[in-house]
């Protein structure tokens, strides 16, 4: 048996050399914190290299989107999808909020935009889908049912860090979005996260709220929280931006591989990039119909693990299962989330993922078929 350890991700670090190049200035300058002049050089070159009007940093992904809501003002009901990781709606239900969730569509795993309009009430506030593994929502028609209703679109981009569709930064999309900037990321800041915004008001108050609410010295105006991104963070964030280019290309060869060896087995579904979108390759989805492929999810799961490799159930459970909501939602409402969450296994892929590892973990998966 193979004892080396393969964990779904790996978090890709800088050249050290470069981080401590930088580490000196924050020592001559003492400025660790509070918008300093690193957290605003990172904050300029991401605005850049993302193709977004505005951009807000922030200490953590989920401290932004928590905040944004509240910036947004939103009450009442937030239409959203159960098939996202814990932040989502939790940062609904933090809110004070009731999160509705609306089913996904079973090929790209994101918001079935048909059935938006049917779950839309009087309380209705807003739509929050999320770029499920990088795939990109039907953006175009979540923008007409919001401008019909009249609702706000804030996107869960934490999937998206420099996608692209139809020549525009994914951060343009909706009234704002937010992205992550966590070690297990494509591109991360140790933690860190951000808001890409349209209108300039949305970024006044993201700077209040994320700075307990403080307008100036003898003003506060809003019950904000503590979610200022530090220095140490953004000479991390400075320091990956340079290799974040070959960073993908890495990631795009590894999932091409995965591609080669898996495209076209039956009962095996592949992820697919969308036309005019520029991908990231985040995440190596693979779906199991259990029929067809003769094995289900968790027995390709377990049969990896008893090899060393840790591929992951995400997302696995639902949101809307979560122990913590017991009672307060039925999953049974979004049936295709629930089945794809019970055959959708994530392969490990990071960018110096091997390919003899990559053909290896496809031979641990087709064996026994
Ligand atoms: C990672 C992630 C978040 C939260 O981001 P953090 O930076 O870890 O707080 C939110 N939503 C989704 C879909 C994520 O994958």
């Amino acid at each position: 048996m193979n004892k080396k350890i393969i964990q779904v991700t790996k978090t890709s670090l800088p050249p050290i050399e470069g981080y401590i190049e930088q580490l000196k200035e924050i020592w001559e300058s003492a400025w660790i914190s509070n918008m300093g002049p690193k957290h605003n050089e990172l904050q300029t070159k991401l605005k850049e290299y993302l193709h977004v009007p505005h951009l807000s940093l922030f200490s953590n992904g989920h401290m932004a989107l928590e905040l944004l809501i509240q910036a947004m003002g939103l009450t009442g009901e937030i239409i959203t999808t159960p098939f996202t990781f814990a932040s989502t709606t939790h940062a609904i239900v933090r809110n004070g909020c009731v999160p509705v969730f609306c089913d996904i569509k079973k090929e790209d795993y994101t918001i079935d935009a048909g059935k938006i309009e049917n779950l839309i009430t009087p309380r209705t506030s807003a739509i929050l889908p999320v770029h499920v593994y990088g795939n990109i929502c039907d953006v175009e028609k979540i923008e007409q049912i919001a401008q019909k209703y009249h609702l706000k679109v804030l996107y869960d981009a934490a999937h998206t860090f420099g996608e692209e569709y139809r020549g525009k930064g994914i951060g343009s999309y909706g009234d704002a979005a937010m992205f992550s900037f966590h070690a297990t990321k494509v591109f991360h800041t140790i933690e860190g996260g951000a808001i890409a915004y349209k209108e300039e008001w949305i970024g006044r108050k993201l700077y209040q709220l994320k700075n307990f609410g403080i307008k100036d010295a003898e003003t506060v105006d809003g019950i904000g929280a503590n979610a200022k991104m530090n220095e140490f963070q953004a000479i991390m964030g400075l320091c990956n931006l340079k290799y974040i280019d070959a960073e993908i290309e890495k990631r795009r060869s590894i999932a091409d591989r995965y591609f080669r060896n898996l495209n076209g087995v039956k009962g095996i579904v592949l992820n697919r990039v969308r036309e005019e979108v520029k991908s990231n390759y985040a995440y190596f989805p693979v779906l199991f119909d259990p029929e067809l492929f003769g094995h289900n999810r968790d027995d390709v799961y377990e049969r990896l693990k008893k090899q060393n490799i840790y591929a992951r159930k995400y997302f696995y459970p639902l949101t809307n299962e979560y122990d913590c909501y017991r009672g307060r939602f039925d999953s049974e409402k979004t049936p295709v989330a629930r089945e794809v969450s019970h055959q959708i296994l994530t392969l490990p892929l990071f960018a110096d993922l091997k390919f003899e590892d990559v053909d290896r973990i496809c031979s641990i998966i087709l064996e026994g078929r």
